[in-house]
């Protein structure tokens, strides 16, 4: 019995994109379309583009990383892709413009960036609002079509359901659950595998995605047992992480092996391995091992057993 297992207040590491935004979204605003046209015009209110899951970010002089914001009468106005993503305690209004391309910017040191790397850079407020604002683009940009009578549909609830006006069906933007796991033993050692096209020596945890019919506890015993042989008796849920590449959720678990041998897909998992703390370290020293890198909870769950931040991993 580990750590992780024994003590149920075992604090997990801090997750990207899931800190306190400070962001009410009001949903019920967005049918409001006085309200909405009142609050876009509003002096205070704040409007960043996002095109192609991408927004432009800038440094501060204090070493900060933000979202390019501009109030909305500067930015360019297209109702249509207009998507209201809240207010905050100060009663600032926030809207993304969906655009096919970002603005050109006077400013140099503002950049472009997605959300792999905006995500380790902003604050909880921008990283928030570019999470929701990226997630819808992804979803209208997929999603034109009503996929009940295939006519093109209309946007309406600033952002949040597309229309179809031929057979009225509404349409929300998907989520996908998607399962990701930190499998230990009763050695305590913790199983990471290696997927196809990952490079040489980077290893992370297993995850998959929930079909249907499934509970995600089912999801996270055959996902394992199908990717690495392994089986899994006892799962506990961790975490969640929004992850819109392009439209996951991330459900985080502990999940405890009862079986050790390790027989690969060959399919989604080149290798895997079990590791001991002693082993990870020193792999991760000689650089046999990559540790992941980015906004991804794996690492954060790695940590929770690792017992200690990991070492920075380079960028995949
Ligand atoms: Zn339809």
């Amino acid at each position: 019995m580990t750590a992780i297992w024994s003590n149920p207040a075992h604090t997990v590491p801090p997750i990207s994109l899931t800190g306190d935004s400070g962001i009410d979204r009001a949903a019920h605003h967005r049918l409001d379309e006085a309200w909405l046209a009142a609050a876009w015009s509003h002096p205070t209110t704040r409007v960043f583009v996002v095109s192609g899951g991408q927004v432009l970010i800038d440094d501060t002089p204090d070493g900060r990383t933000e979202l390019v914001m501009t109030p909305a009468f500067e930015a360019p106005l297209t109702e249509q892709h207009r998507y209201f993503l809240g207010t905050d305690t100060d009663g600032v209004r926030y809207f993304a413009l969906q655009k096919d391309s970002l603005p050109g910017r006077m400013d140099e040191s503002a950049r472009p960036a997605g959300l792999r790397e905006a995500g380790q850079l902003l604050g909880d407020r921008d990283a928030a609002l570019m999470a929701h604002a990226v997630a819808l683009e992804n979803w209208q940009r997929t999603h034109r079509y009503c996929s009940r009578c295939g006519e093109r549909t209309n946007i309406t609830s600033a952002g949040h359901i597309r229309r179809c006006p031929a057979c009225g069906a509404e349409h929300y933007p998907r989520t996908d659950p998607a399962v990701i796991m930190a499998v230990t033993d009763g050695e305590d050692r913790i199983l990471l595998g290696r997927q196809m096209h990952w490079p040489e020596g980077r290893f992370s945890t297993l995850a998959g995605f929930v079909e249907p019919g499934e509970s995600i506890e089912q999801t996270v015993r055959r996902e394992v047992f199908e990717e690495a042989g392994v089986v899994v008796g006892d799962v506990r849920y961790v975490a969640s992480q929004p992850w819109p590449f392009p439209s996951s959720l991330m459900l985080g678990f502990l999940a405890r092996a009862t079986s050790v041998d390790i027989r690969v897909d060959g399919e989604e998992l080149h290798e895997a391995r079990w590791f001991s703390r002693d082993e990870l370290r020193a792999a991760f020293e000689s650089e046999e091992v990559l540790p992941p890198s980015g906004i991804s909870i794996a690492a954060r769950l790695i940590e929770l057993w690792y017992g200690e931040p990991l070492p920075k991993g380079r960028p995949f």
